[in-house]
């Protein structure tokens, strides 16, 4: 369908011919008025009766004034008045009567009231009509230019609004292919062009490619993805690329500029914009047109905004898409290496169960022969004849302390795995921590001696027996107190003191805590939570010794590790706290255990703070549920 240029359709408004309507039921009368108004430029309309008048009146629309004669046969000049007033066409249109000259007043008055804008009596002075209709057709050519403007104005205002619009709509899409199709279809629909598309300067900066088109046809001429080379002479398209100057021809065949590309068909007007962001043209907003004169000076400097607008949104979406592309990026790069860390965690895991099991056979394997070691030796200790040989006997205490060593150590592995596939069955009894303490400080009161290491034990006395596993208990406190008679040099101090915890955690049980004290040379502050993973040991593996209570004597690192295990077991916690290592200035460690005083959390007593809104306590303080 073929849109008339807004243009033109002002143009013919502007271009109806004004003109008079004569009524008279004689020829001669219409003549005599008719010359009178000859030298205006104006047409004439003639009418014998009524009727025919008010056809004319219905089918004319340049009407300036109506000359009616009062008195015809049949309808007179009143009736055809008030007819005339009823017609949309003329209900406006000034009227004249024009009567004899012997009329009375009355129907002149009369002629007012029905809306007459004169009155003329005959006979007419030409003079004096001619310069009534004169002032009518003025009047009416300013109306007529009146109009004009405002409807110029309104279009203006409409098209102001619909640039509004479509620059708010594309503000808000960031995705530039639907944002392209998006403003196309908007400028289509609001503008009414045949054909607008959008091309882009590639990368590369050489080429033009269209990035998006709507025809008014249903074949795309020019399929999204065409190019042209930035460089082509004679290219509208590229020309407004390089110069950044928009191109504009309302009649492509009076245009040297023109190219006509033949399947384009009759394209007779098109519009050219840069879109501009600062100094980089991004691309150009390409608008053709099958009519002539298809683009006002409004159109241009609206769509010209919409222009600068649309560019803003392609620097837009395109610092969205680089956002999103990057994103993208690192989310694939973290997948990979989550993927990664999978793989290598599964292979730990595989590995780290592959070495449980060797552990457990190793050990398993070691213990029979290490049983049978520990107590031949044992029995050779006691012979009389070794007895009697110091030497010998020296050299078979030396084999029974070390068998007592390894087995404790595959003892230790064994935990090790029992803890981590917590296949670590715990003997649940009371036991009185002091009682345990005491039990272990008699036990290596002989090294405490030796190394000239002072223990006080403090405050286990008001302990209250706890429920857990003695036998496991006497490991981790065994182990705590061997450390910090290895990690503290001769002379030293060890303190054990123990308190109770009264509803620690907001749980409704009891705990207790035991600290363990040394004045040793402490421990770094970044190994406090390692020294608990097993075989993590902050010496050089050289200091490894077989002694198990000489000063920096290092073990295998495994006795905290099964300290930790047991202790989380009986639902408890052990941690260290330290300055720091120093050798010289022996900071120390504290070691602090929290072990639960019952296994179970008690039944919930209901307390008074916690009491259903809907009870009420009587006076004795009973609790009774309402009913
Ligand atoms: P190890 O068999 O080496 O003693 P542990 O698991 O018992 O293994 O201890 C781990 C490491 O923690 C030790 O190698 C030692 O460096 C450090 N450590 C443990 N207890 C103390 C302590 N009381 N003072 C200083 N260092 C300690």
């Amino acid at each position: 369908m073929k849109r008339r240029p807004v243009e033109s359709q002002e143009q013919e408004a502007a271009e109806i011919e004004p003109g008079v309507l004569i009524v008279d039921d004689l020829g001669e009368n219409r003549r005599m008025l008719a010359r009178a108004l000859s030298p205006l430029d104006i047409a004439i309309y003639e009418a014998a009766s009524g009727e025919a008048a008010l056809e004319i009146a219905s089918r004319e629309k340049g009407l300036v004034v109506a000359l009616l004669d009062v008195r015809m046969p049949g309808m007179d000049g009143y009736t055809l008045a008030r007819a005339l007033r009823r017609l949309p066409e003329a209900a406006t249109l000034p009227i004249i009567f024009i009567s004899a000259h012997d009329a009375q007043a009355y129907p002149n008055q009369r002629a007012y009231e029905i809306g007459a804008v004169d009155y003329l009596t005959k006979p007419v002075s030409a003079r004096v009509l001619l310069s009534k209709v004169r002032v009518f057709l003025e009047l009416y050519r300013q109306r007529s230019e009146l109009q004009a403007v405002n409807t110029i104005l309104s279009k203006q205002t409409l098209r102001l609004e619909t640039s509004a619009e479509v620059i708010h709509q594309i503000a808000s899409i960031l995705d530039l292919d639907q944002l392209l199709k998006e403003i196309l279809s908007l400028i289509r629909a609001q503008f009414g062009y045949c054909y607008a598309g959008i091309w882009m300067l590639a990368d590369d900066e050489e080429t033009i490619v269209l990035r998006a088109g709507q025809y008014g046809t249903p074949d795309p001429i020019v399929e999204p993805g065409y190019t042209i080379p930035r460089s082509q002479e004679r290219s509208i398209i590229a020309q407004v690329c390089r110069t950044g100057v928009l191109y504009l021809t309302n009649d492509t065949r009076r245009d040297e500029r023109y190219l006509p590309a033949e399947e384009l068909g009759a394209i007779q007007s098109e519009l050219a914009l840069p879109l501009r962001f600062g100094d980089d043209v991004l691309g150009v907003l390409d608008i053709q047109h099958e009519a002539l004169n298809a683009f006002l000076p409004e159109d241009v400097s609206a769509l010209q905004m919409l222009a600068d607008q649309i560019a803003v949104a392609i620097r837009n979406a395109r610092l969205y898409a680089e956002v999103r592309r990057l994103n993208e990026e690192l989310e694939a790069q973290v997948d990979e290496r989550t993927q990664e860390l999978e793989t290598a965690y599964r292979h730990l895991e595989l590995l780290d169960h592959s070495k449980s099991d060797f552990i457990t056979v190793v050990s398993h394997e070691l213990r029979t022969p290490l049983t049978l070691i520990k107590g031949f030796s044992q029995m050779l200790l006691n012979d009389p004849s070794i007895l009697e040989d110091p030497e010998r006997h020296r050299e078979v205490a030396g084999i029974v302390r070390g068998a007592r060593r390894m087995h404790g150590i595959v003892d230790r592995m064994l935990d090790i795995v029992r803890i981590d596939s917590q296949t670590l069955q715990l003997n649940y009894s009371r036991v009185s921590l002091a009682q345990l303490l005491e039990t272990l400080a008699y036990l290596l009161q002989d090294v405490l001696r030796e190394r000239q290491l002072t223990l006080t034990l403090q405050g286990l006395g008001d302990l209250p027996k706890i429920e857990a596993d003695r036998d496991e208990l006497t490991k981790v406190f065994g182990e705590l107190l061997t450390n910090a008679i290895k990690y503290t040099p001769d002379g030293g101090e060890i303190r054990i003191a123990g308190q109770v915890l009264a509803e620690r955690r907001q749980e409704r049980r009891d705990y207790v805590e035991i600290t363990l004290s040394d004045t040793g040379i402490g421990i770094p502050q970044n190994a406090h939570d390692l020294i608990f993973t097993k075989f993590y040991r902050t010496g050089e593996v050289t200091f490894y010794s077989s002694g198990k209570t000489k000063f920096k004597g290092g073990g295998p690192g495994l006795g905290l590790s099964v300290a930790r295990g047991i202790i989380d077991a009986h639902d408890g916690q052990i941690w260290v706290e330290s300055p720091g290592y120093d050798e010289a200035k022996l900071p120390g460690s504290t070691f602090h255990v929290i072990l639960p005083v019952d296994r179970h959390i008690p039944d919930r007593t209901v307390l008074p703070a916690e009491v259903d809104p809907d009870s009420y306590s009587d006076s004795n303080g009973d609790i009774h549920a309402q009913t």
